[in-house]
């Protein structure tokens, strides 16, 4: 019987079962950076001094591996207020990199008919985690110089009434910081969550975890992506206890693995030794900005991050030289009309920038320049 019941219906295709937002999306693209000069996606390239590193792997070599991890890591948390100026009466909650947490916001909200909003151009991922949810997604541009247009947010808000508003700052992939004036005003006008990512919070000059502790509303996401622990995966929501409660419910237990509490715990101990690499990397950004701007044919976006957008003539040619001399860089010209014939490169160590540089001049030598020949 079960053998003619499982002849007479048609199996199950992804077409037929999955949501229509899930078949219409792209995986994210890692490409493969084998042999090559890192620079796209906003790595510390420094190591960690040798004696920490090995006091780390000590630790790590001790821990329960047999063991569940601590499901709310106060040891972790503990050295988070340690090393951060997390307000007294704001909680954290640990996402597995800040991914997860706008994947855990996205989820909390997802009722019919909610929005994510954001601007444009922005992090991919509030974007892709707002379809994941099955949510909607409303934008308003940047203006062509990527600063915020407030009024534009305003109207945004007004007409969409999102969920929740995200708002990096500094802002990936443009570099550039919004206002802190800019920010409570939004804050003020939202009728939902407003979520202020500083994943690059190293690189500039502002810090708003403050603005979590004055904004009931007011949600600051953080990540150690950015600062030398990419590869452990956490990142952080700092906010009143009254929504980081309600959310809390919706992390999975154990979403911080033993081995990064271990590491990450250890590392914020000694946050001056992360803050001094990020502060390197922050004083070699404009000599690499300048050295850009100086190649004929280029234009260069200030930056409060770890990286510098940059405008070519013919992005993908000069991208592909880029490659073709050993050097990987992302290609943000297709990404958003703002953004046409821009590339970003990640600030890497002195001899990393060099050879980005070298391979830079000369893939731009290769892509002719309109109106100049070739
Ligand atoms: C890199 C990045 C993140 C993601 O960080 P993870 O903690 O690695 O998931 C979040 N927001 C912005 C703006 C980023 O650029």
């Amino acid at each position: 019987m079960a053998a003619e019941r499982a002849g007479t219906s048609t199996p199950a295709s992804p077409q037929s079962l999955l949501r229509p937002e899930v078949l219409a999306l792209s995986a994210y693209p890692v490409p493969d950076a084998s042999g090559l000069v890192k620079l796209d996606a906003m790595e510390n390239p420094w190591p960690l001094p040798p004696a920490l590193a090995a006091e780390i792997g000590r630790l790590l070599a001790g821990a329960a591996l047999n063991r569940y991890p601590a499901a709310d890591a106060p040891a972790l948390k503990a050295a988070i207020r340690g090393a951060l100026a997390v307000p007294e009466g704001c909680s954290i909650l640990l996402g597995n990199g800040s991914d997860e947490i706008i994947q855990l916001l996205a989820l909390a909200v997802a009722r019919p008919g909610a929005t994510i909003a954001s601007v444009e151009p922005t992090f991919v991922m509030f974007r892709m985690i707002a379809a994941f949810a099955g949510l909607r997604y409303a934008s308003c541009d940047l203006r062509a110089d990527f600063s915020l247009d407030v009024d534009a947010v305003l109207d945004l808000l007004e007409r969409e009434r999102p969920a929740v508003t995200f708002l990096a700052t500094p802002n990936n992939p443009t570099g550039n910081a919004h206002p802190r004036a800019a920010l409570e005003r939004i804050a003020a006008a939202a009728p939902g969550l407003l979520v202020i990512d500083e994943a690059y919070y190293a690189f500039g000059d502002d810090s708003h975890l403050e603005l979590a502790a004055r904004w009931p509303n007011v949600l600051v996401m953080r990540t150690f992506s950015k600062l030398g622990m990419a590869g452990l995966r956490l990142g952080f929501l700092v906010g009143a206890p009254a929504w980081l409660g309600e959310l809390e419910k919706l992390r999975l237990p154990y979403n911080i693995n033993v081995l990064t509490q271990t590491a990450a715990t250890r590392l914020l101990a000694d946050y001056p030794v992360l803050a001094a690499q990020a502060r390197q990397i922050r004083e070699a950004r404009a000599p690499l900005a300048a050295a850009i701007a100086a190649l004929p044919g280029a234009r260069v976006f200030d930056s409060e991050a770890n990286f510098v957008l940059f405008r070519v003539p013919e992005a993908q040619r000069v991208f592909d030289g880029l490659l073709a001399r050993g050097v990987l860089v992302k290609n943000v010209s297709r990404a958003h009309p703002l953004l046409a014939g821009c590339l970003r490169v990640t600030v890497g160590t002195p001899q990393e920038n060099a050879r980005f540089l070298e391979a830079l001049a000369q893939a731009l030598a290769d892509a002719p320049v309109p109106g100049q020949g070739g």
